[in-house]
């Protein structure tokens, strides 16, 4: 019989969390400082709540960072940006669009400047930084333009020097992947991504496909399973790994509090199937999910990493970042009958 803590060492599952770290840099396509600037310092203050979080329950978590944010002051801003930039049909894409705006520095512009809070990440223990492309690029809203996507990434890269990294996931903004953006990574090295959930609705799209039916269909789904449960496995894509998403955290943002345990009902139920079956559940957000009522939100991601010990303890479920995830997965591969 396998023991919790054998088991652990050969399944390719787990539970993966994964934060899309991004500032203002990923919300200017709905919002503005004046609309959302709250939620953004809200956020810099649930980060190192999040991280004294992971760090006493053993939480790996991955934090995936964009490139603009990563920078002391708005000259070092300047002098990193790449040369080949996209050209997007709506305005509001193109983050290029706002770095004129930008202040001196982290102190005096905590909207668009978090190098503290990746300095911050990158000195706890067991958590990855991973790149959320350099300026929030886009892969589906126009026509791919190939080699400013290699310019974004490669700036990407360069950014994440001060913490002396060498980012090995990434993700998407929007989820937005495609076969060209995904070689373009892995020819750099980065060969891990956060893929689409499970379910049809979440498919990668521009904003014009995300109809309302969509939109309608994704949130009812985060209450009840109304296509299955959103229990993943890691996939193998040539030279690429594929840790899917299985869910958005949904955040608490006022009222009744039912609809949110609804959620994390859910998401536990959905835990506990894939502690059972050695295989996978990912969940993610973003830390200006948690901009508003902090601590409620905070409260619900304490409940689900509690839940997540009670199934480490008993089915030696581990928790992982997304490299570790695709780590295990490429070991249990070459331990199968048959493999080189
Ligand atoms: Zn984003």
């Amino acid at each position: 019989m396998v023991s919790a803590q054998d088991n652990s060492q050969l399944s390719s599952g787990g539970f993966v969390l994964s934060l899309d770290l991004e500032l203002m840099w990923g919300v200017y396509g709905t919002h503005s400082i004046a609309s959302y600037g709250q939620n953004i310092l809200g956020a810099r203050q649930a980060v190192p709540a999040m991280l004294d979080l992971f760090e006493a329950q053993g939480i790996s978590a991955t934090w995936a960072c964009v490139g603009l944010l990563m920078f002391e002051n708005r000259a070092a801003l300047r002098a990193a940006l790449p040369y080949r930039r996209p050209q997007f049909s709506n305005a509001r894409d193109d983050s290029y669009a706002f770095v004129d705006a930008v202040g001196p520095d982290e102190a005096s512009d905590p909207y668009h400047f978090g190098l503290s809070l990746v300095r911050e990440i990158a000195d706890r223990p067991h958590q990855e930084l991973a790149t959320h492309t350099f300026s929030h690029f886009y892969c589906l809203e126009d026509q791919l333009d190939v080699p400013a996507f290699a310019a974004d990434i490669d700036a990407a890269i360069a950014a994440f020097e001060p913490v002396n990294v060498r980012p090995r996931s990434i993700v998407f903004p929007r989820n937005q992947v495609t076969r060209d953006a995904l070689a373009v990574c892995a020819a750099r090295g980065i060969d891990v991504y956060r893929g689409p959930g499970p379910f049809r609705m979440d498919r990668p799209a521009g904003r014009a496909q995300q109809s309302t039916w969509r939109r309608g269909m994704r949130l009812a789904n985060s209450y009840v399973p109304l296509c299955g449960p959103a229990v993943v496995d890691v996939a193998h894509e040539g030279d690429v790994i594929n840790i899917p998403a299985s869910r958005f955290l949904r955040p608490f943002s006022g009222g009744a509090m039912a609809p949110a345990r609804m959620h994390i009902g859910l998401i536990k139920r959905e835990m506990a199937q894939a502690a059972r079956q050695n295989r996978m559940f990912h969940l993610w957000f973003h830390p200006h999910n948690f901009g508003t009522c902090t601590d409620e939100n905070l409260a619900l991601l304490a409940e689900i990493i509690t839940f997540w010990r009670s199934l480490h303890d008993r089915f030696g479920w581990p928790s992982r970042t997304m490299a570790q995830a695709a780590d295990a997965a490429r070991n249990t591969a070459t331990q199968m009958p048959g493999a080189a």
